[in-house]
């Protein structure tokens, strides 16, 4: 930075230097991103517990943007986006099986939240308590993003946001709600085979699968490509893929879910998921642009990591 003459210039114009310089720089991260041709926006990034760390992240993947997870209306949440304009925007969740859940996510939107997410309680997906959310996402006009689960991952997890192969029920019911679909049992019904035998099932797919099927018939979902979930799903069928982010080029959106600490793999990656061991040691981030970047072309690329999520939250991009 300058070095200012005492007295040279005005403390006004000093911090007015010092603000449009912090702009520049903030501008310059979300256009350079020499990692990917392009800027990329993170749709699926849980708040970290220290400021600097999420930065830290998303630098270190090439990542320029992202959507901060957050819990209610939080206030490290809504601080990151005020210091990152640019950068950051944020979703928020809240505990759907306590009284208070629409008062506590109305309050989120207002104080600046775009989506409702993640969702991930031990409920059923078309039941009472989400069903009210789903309702208060369209009256709010905000997507919401929900985690299926139906494969616990270790003895005594549990089962999350159940029911997915009947969740077409909820796509007609709710024809104003955007519905973001993440997680085991949204990517893994991508296979018309799939019979709940895995978390991650591997191998060829076999085509016509529910999640297929109903990205492809209902304007009001969407597809959430994080996690070793999203992952898995496009690493199986290198053909299958191709066709699939061709298919639903609209509808698909880049995120990482990644808990790496430095956006190379450091740390750990997939939050000690021992069914997810094929992450040890990696980025999901990069793993994931990596798979999207080789398997479709540029054009579908900047839709699926840029164009599309700006599009359903609207963004300004
Ligand atoms: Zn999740
Ligand atoms: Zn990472």
């Amino acid at each position: 930075m300058r070095h200012y003459r005492a007295g040279g210039v005005s403390r006004r114009e000093f911090l007015a230097a010092v603000a449009a310089a912090a702009i520049a720089r903030d501008a310059a991260a979300e256009s350079a991103a020499p990692l990917w041709g392009g800027p990329v926006l993170d749709c699926h990034f849980h708040l970290r517990a220290d400021p600097k760390s999420n930065l830290t992240h998303m630098d270190g993947c090439g990542v320029t943007n992202a959507v901060i997870l957050a819990r209610d209306a939080d206030k490290d949440a809504s601080a990151l986006q005020a210091k990152y304009p640019r950068r950051i925007v944020w979703a928020a969740a809240t505990d759907i099986t306590t009284p208070g859940a629409d008062a506590r996510l109305a309050e989120a939107v207002k104080a600046g939240a775009v989506g409702f997410g993640e969702l991930k309680f031990h409920v059923e997906a078309d039941g009472p308590e989400l069903q009210r959310v789903y309702a208060l996402a369209a009256e709010l006009r905000v997507p919401v993003l929900v985690h299926f689960q139906e494969v616990q991952h270790y003895a005594g997890e549990g089962v999350w946001e159940t029911g997915f192969k009947r969740f077409e029920g909820m796509l007609r019911k709710y024809p104003n709600t955007k519905f973001i679909g993440h997680a085991d049992a949204f990517w893994a019904n991508i296979d018309a085979s799939y019979h709940e035998e895995a978390a991650y099932p591997t191998g060829p797919i076999v085509r016509g699968g529910i999640t297929d099927k109903l990205l492809g018939d209902y304007a009001n979902l969407f597809g959430d490509l994080s996690a070793n979930s999203g992952n898995n799903a496009m690493s199986r069928d290198p053909a299958f893929t191709a066709d699939f982010l061709k298919r639903h080029q609209d509808k698909l959106l880049f995120g990482s879910d990644c808990s790496c600490s430095d956006g190379h793999g450091g740390g750990v990656s997939q939050s000690n998921n021992p069914a997810a061991s094929r992450m040890a040691g990696k980025c999901v981030a990069r793993e994931t642009l990596s798979v999207l970047k080789q398997s479709t072309s540029p054009a579908i690329f900047q839709k699926i990591v840029w164009g599309n999520a700006h599009r359903l939250l609207r963004i300004p991009a």
